[in-house]
């Protein structure tokens, strides 16, 4: 019964006063928009967040009594039972007509959620209640979606999803990125002979972070049931403030054994323009709100996406490009550089007017695993760019040969006996595998054309930010 809002929704205007004619008894449970009281009756606008939509209720003044109608206020609770009936309003097909009211829960005026227009700034500063408006209630509705498209597509695909650790003692890549997890007394912390922190004393008895990637033993995974995928939060002490970087963010790592670079581009475009496709359909209502009031036209361009192929660069045909226009870039691009996030908006943007898949990036700016080329300068990486947002996805080919491996992390000073559970993958029945990392909240953020991705989750972590 509760759901009866969001059934309202799939009906066409036709059907809804067909509906009407049945004279059904009906109860809506939700809260309070707005009121509007005119002459005898007043107007409620019951929203219960299962849609963007509400249901208009109808209450006449000697029905419901006047303590009820006096309680009910923006943001109040209620419980409403009456009767469907064709609207005469312009705005809603029907409504319903009000036999019973039930003022569950007031809401005092100071509710910080008026009828007037909030900006995304102040609504994080109300993170409790800012899923109650109509824009953070699409972003969440359409982000469940999204993650049930994530897990769908991979089990329809043969993938098994593997649940990979969150604090590791692994001191993988990015380790000026990663938070430390200890119950060191940190006012009192036990020290080595030489002066450091004895972590041997240590919750693990050695050092400790949280995850900035699952795929190190995602491979470990993929290596025995082929095809996996993992989907979870990722940590990172990001130090900026971006609107595409979050401290805590999820992450899905698919990963394919007996794949290379092109199977796991293609697995990632199909996969994308999937998850795209899912929430279209299943989230029209949402797609149409951001597509009118948020990002306008982002429906279309999405579907723009759906429709075409995404466009191929090597990075040193990137560069190339990117030379041609340097003057339009803060930071003018030279082969070797890393690709900033303006470079690969201009790439996808004007370049290719698509998403494009930038591959074989030179191995100095790309991580160990990553499989070398024969021409031992550039490794088979490849990051799916998009418009509007730059990077959405970073994959790569790793390596599968035990010697050259070995051979790049002894370049760049990693021990092996760090890896060497890694390394055993390359020395007992090694195989060509790849994979590739999706951001979900940049997924959610692309998808719906919201600007920060401090909205596109519930409750987000960044520098300094960590309220509720
Ligand atoms: P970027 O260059 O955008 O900082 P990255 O190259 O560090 O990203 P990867 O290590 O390739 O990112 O991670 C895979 C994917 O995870 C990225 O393509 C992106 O979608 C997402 N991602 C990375 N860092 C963050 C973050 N701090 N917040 C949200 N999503 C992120
Ligand atoms: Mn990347």
């Amino acid at each position: 019964m509760s759901e009866l809002i969001s059934k309202l929704k799939t009906k066409t205007r036709e059907e809804l006063c067909e509906l009407a004619k049945n004279n059904i008894i009906t109860t809506v449970e939700g809260w309070v928009k707005t009121k509007r009281d005119s002459k005898n009756i007043t107007f409620i606008e019951v929203s219960d967040g299962t849609c963007l939509k509400g249901l208009q209720v109808v209450a006449e003044r000697g029905k419901i009594a006047d303590d009820v109608l006096s309680g009910i206020t923006t943001g109040a609770s209620v419980v409403c039972k009456g009767r469907l009936v064709e609207s005469e309003g312009a705005n809603q097909a029907v409504e319903l007509q009000a036999e019973e009211i039930e003022l569950v829960g007031e809401a005092p005026a100071d509710y910080p959620l008026q009828k007037k227009r909030h900006t995304l700034e102040y609504l994080r500063e109300i993170g409790h209640l800012r899923a109650r408006t109509n824009t953070i209630g699409a972003v969440m509705r359409v982000r469940s979606a999204m993650a049930y498209a994530v897990h769908k597509y991979f089990q329809d695909n043969g993938f098994y999803y593997v649940n990979t650790p969150l604090i590791t003692a692994s001191d993988a890549e990015g380790a000026g990125q990663m938070f430390q997890v200890t119950t060191l007394d940190l006012n009192n912390v036990p020290r080595t002979e030489d002066g450091k922190a004895d972590y041997s004393k240590d919750f693990f008895g050695k050092k400790a972070n949280l995850t900035v990637s699952g795929q190190l033993e995602g491979e470990t995974y993929a290596t025995a049931l082929k095809n996996i995928y993992t989907f979870g939060p990722t940590f990172r002490a990001e130090n900026s403030n971006t609107k595409r970087h979050l401290a805590e963010f999820w992450m899905i790592e698919p990963e394919m054994a007996f794949c290379t670079l092109e199977g796991d581009m293609k697995i990632a475009e199909s996969f994308l323009k999937y998850i795209f496709s899912y929430t279209l359909e299943n989230c029209a209502e949402d797609m149409e709100f951001f597509s009118s009031f948020i990002e306008k036209g982002v429906r279309e361009t999405i579907e723009h996406v759906i429709k075409t192929p995404f466009a191929h660069l090597t990075y040193t045909e990137a560069i190339a490009e990117l030379e041609k226009s340097k003057d339009s870039f803060d930071f003018k691009p030279y082969w070797g550089c890393d690709i900033q996030t303006e470079h690969e908006r201009f790439l996808s943007e004007e370049v290719c007017k698509s998403p494009v898949i930038v591959t074989d990036y030179p191995k100095e700016i790309k991580s160990f695993y990553m499989k070398m080329n024969d021409d031992g300068r550039t490794v088979r990486a490849m990051d799916v760019l998009v418009p509007r947002l730059g990077e959405i996805i970073g994959g790569s080919e790793r390596e599968a040969r035990l010697d050259v491996l070995k051979q790049r992390m002894a370049e760049l000073g990693l021990k092996e006996e760090d890896y060497w559970w890694y390394l055993d993958l390359r020395k007992y029945g090694t195989v060509p595998h790849a994979g590739f990392g999706l951001g979900f909240e940049r997924a959610v953020q692309y998808i719906t054309g919201m600007q920060n991705i401090r909205d596109v989750i519930p409750y987000p972590r960044a520098v300094g930010s960590a309220e509720f």
